[in-house]
């Protein structure tokens, strides 16, 4: 079942915490709503949820209006960051919970319950206290009492922020594969881009109550629609440029030209061009002549790899540069000595 949000207008007193926001999530999908602290996120699912009205705009579930309707008659799934189980109840109870709640035949619990329990891994856990299980552990158990009665939809708040980051990554590709698995319409909330473009079939940017983009993580990382999405997805140099000609040329003497991606100019020509780590390469020589020189300040490898920072002098610009560990022990590189860099 396909979610929307249309022209939502959200305001606490004369804050305006939403400000017209239009998302789709069709259906099946898993939406990653992302942006800094404050942005909106978490408001824009309570309204979806329908646990905040909004003050204008409609949520949609398939074609249906549900803006009126209680959050107990929309038939959603919640999951917050806190994992919120019952203390006092086993994880067979908690999961339970929901079911009883609406009345479902005892033998029918019992099924769904080892059903849920054995999708997660975890059925041994069943006669245990939440106390007893890891973070890691509890979420799983969140999310599955959550889908438990068979939401149409699932939305999810930071529902991994509490955890450490290796548990954070194998509970990503754990709810990755989940969805898969199940294909229940999803939403969740982060402020954490490499869990959203990790996560998510699409992901929708928001800042300060507005969208800022939308699209599949591809698209977003790919194609910044602005300086602020540029910025917010980090790890990206930001390089003041002539533009003549069309041509991007770093600096005033205009000696290197770099295919950045450009964001408009002065009158004068005068710009920001913004340009990946990974778009750059580092070379002993200068090949072509298309380059500029840097002295290595850091070296970072970081797993896959390898994050290299330079002083480009003649410019005064630090620049980041991302090779593979295959290049960097082929360039056998060291601090303070001075490359290329090439675009
Ligand atoms: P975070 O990542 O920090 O949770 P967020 O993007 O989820 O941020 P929201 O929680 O949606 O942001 O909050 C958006 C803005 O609305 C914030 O400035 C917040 O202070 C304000 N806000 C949220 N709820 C209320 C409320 N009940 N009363 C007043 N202001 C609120």
């Amino acid at each position: 079942m396909s979610i929307t949000a249309q022209n939502v207008t959200k305001r606490f007193g004369a804050f305006v915490a939403l400000d017209n926001v239009t998302v789709e999530c069709p259906a099946g999908e898993l939406v990653a709503l992302l942006g800094p602290s404050g942005s909106g996120k978490t408001t824009l699912l309570r309204v979806i949820a329908g646990l905040e009205a909004p003050d204008n705009g409609t949520v949609l579930f398939r074609d249906d209006d549900i803006t009126r309707h209680s959050a107990r008659d929309r038939n959603v799934g919640f999951v917050f960051q806190h994992y919120a189980l019952f203390r006092h109840m086993t994880v067979f109870e908690n999961v339970a919970f929901g079911l009883r709640v609406r009345k479902w035949p005892e033998n029918k619990v019992r099924d769904r319950v080892k059903e849920l329990l054995q999708l997660v891994r975890l059925e041994e856990k069943a006669g245990l206290y939440p106390a007893n299980l890891s973070g890691g552990q509890k979420q799983r158990i969140a999310l599955i009492r959550a889908l438990a009665p068979e939401p149409k939809v699932l939305l999810l708040d930071e529902p991994f922020g509490a955890l450490d980051a290796k548990v954070r990554a194998e509970l990503r590709d754990w709810l990755r594969r989940f969805h898969d698995a199940l294909h229940v319409t999803s939403i969740f909330v982060t402020h954490d881009q490499e869990e959203a473009f990790e996560v998510a079939d699409r992901v929708v940017v928001l800042n300060k109550g507005r969208v800022e983009q939308e699209g599949t993580p591809i698209d977003v990382f790919e194609r910044p629609a602005n300086e602020f999405v540029m910025d917010f997805l980090g790890n990206v140099n930001k390089l003041p440029v002539r533009v003549v000609g069309g041509r991007a040329l770093l600096g005033e003497t205009g000696s290197v030209e770099l295919p950045a991606k450009m964001l408009g100019a002065n009158a004068d020509g005068r710009t920001d061009a913004y340009i990946r780590p990974h778009e750059l390469d580092i070379a002993r020589t200068a090949d072509g002549g298309n380059c500029l020189l840097g002295k290595i300040v850091h070296i970072n490898p970081a797993g896959s790899v390898v994050k290299v920072r330079l002083l480009a002098e003649d410019f005064g610009l630090m620049i980041n540069v991302d090779v593979t560990p295959e290049r960097y022990r082929t360039l056998v590189l060291r601090p303070n000595e001075i490359v290329y860099v090439t675009p």
